[in-house]
């Protein structure tokens, strides 16, 4: 837990107006330190602000990671003012420090920023219905529609290589061979798995090399609750938590959702009967999403969507493994087999999606027109 003294320091170099009547911990993130202030305002009433301490050990450089937020957060402002939006509530709005920079480091090292509180909104942290999974994946693609002009190369990557599969699977073998908790003998089919599919861990970085699938701005933690969904109209308003917005492909955003969104499993069920890639739920997704982008994917980029699922389901699944290989470094894990556990729901569901991928390409053909 934070300090009360060190959280006095840190409030006190920010420019927030009115006396402060509360500082509590808040919401449900796994990886920011996230309290929400309230202050009030003569004449205003009271004003909520979110507060974090941002986490520097997933983020090594929380500088260039602020100015991506920047750079983002004024070219969605611009867009969404234009569309005749309200930025307000449908972007981040960072507070500076009264030094005017973005965040404040504190006499500890840790690093802190403010953001305006969105009310009447809520990040829900299970998908209870169809509806929900539905407006998530249309705030996602409507992200990637209005950051479409956005020279993503320009933006610092938060985590180096977070999609390159290609490295992650270099990273895989060296793993494998090292074998330092002598584990490969336990699980060769596992291993094989991955060998078999090597293709698909070349496959992406090809084709953005060669110009097939452009470079984009993408969100890369696309969960449910990282969209806020207005408490009134139930619509998703604001897509949030921007840490990990990097240069990336449209079709990792969109095939990291179905992975954990349209299985029909907890990723760590040890019962594979029960893991599937849900077809209904892959519609779902997938008519949101490419509604969302409103005619700013390529054809390409479209018909590519269910490789996007394949080959992030993949990925997963072979850093499971590859954390399960190295000794449980990098994952959290309750059990001595649990990152193993893990690794083969992704796989199940690898093969699932091979089963119907002429059920995938139909569905995204039906809404690609
Ligand atoms: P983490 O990376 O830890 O998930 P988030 O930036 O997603 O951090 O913030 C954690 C939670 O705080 C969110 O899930 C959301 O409920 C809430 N939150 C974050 N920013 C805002 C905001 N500007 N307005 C309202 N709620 C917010
Ligand atoms: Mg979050
Ligand atoms: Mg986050």
């Amino acid at each position: 837990m934070i300090n009360q003294y060190l959280l006095k320091e840190v409030i006190s170099h920010f420019d927030f107006v009115g006396s402060l009547l509360k500082c509590e911990p808040y919401g449900s993130g796994h990886i920011n330190d996230t309290y929400l202030l309230e202050y009030k305002i003569p004449h205003m009433g009271v004003v909520p602000i979110i507060l974090q301490r941002m986490n520097t050990n997933v983020f090594k450089k929380p500088v260039e990671l602020m100015e991506n937020i920047m750079n983002v957060t004024s070219f969605l402002r611009e867009k969404i003012t234009e569309n005749g939006g309200d930025p307000e509530r449908e972007t981040l709005t960072v507070i500076l420090n009264k030094a005017g920079k973005p965040y404040y480091k504190d006499s500890e090292g840790n690093y802190w920023r403010a953001y305006h509180f969105i009310t009447c909104a809520t990040g829900y942290d299970e998908v209870k219905c169809d509806e929900d999974f539905y407006q998530s994946a249309l705030a996602f693609g409507k992200f990637q529609s209005l950051l479409a002009d956005y020279p993503a190369e320009k933006l610092h990557e938060t985590i180096p290589d977070f999609h390159n599969t290609k490295a992650r699977f270099a990273v895989f073998k060296d793993a494998v061979e090292k074998d330092v908790c002598h584990r490969a003998k336990d699980v060769q089919a596992e291993i094989q798995f991955v060998l078999e599919h090597v293709d698909l861990a070349h496959v992406l970085g090809d084709m953005q090399a060669s110009g097939e699938l452009p470079l984009r701005v993408t969100h890369n933690d696309t969960k449910l609750n990282n969209v806020l969904i207005d408490d009134k109209t139930h619509q998703g308003i604001c897509v949030i938590d921007l840490d990990t917005v990097m240069p990336g492909l449209a079709i990792n955003d969109f095939g990291d959702s179905i992975r954990f969104g349209a299985s029909t499993g907890a990723e760590d069920e040890k019962d594979l009967s029960k893991i599937e890639c849900d077809m209904h739920l892959f519609e779902v997704y997938t008519k949101g999403f490419i509604k969302g982008c409103d005619g700013r994917l390529t054809d390409e980029e479209i018909k590519a969507l269910p490789l996007g699922a394949k080959v992030m389901t993949l990925e997963c699944g072979m850093r499971f493994l590859t954390d399960y290989l190295q000794g449980d470094t990098y994952f959290k894990t309750k059990y001595p087999t649990h990152n193993l556990d893990r690794c083969r729901t992704q796989f199940k569901l690898v093969s699932d999606m091979e089963k119907k991928w002429d059920t995938m390409n139909e569905i995204v053909s039906k809404y690609n027109i």
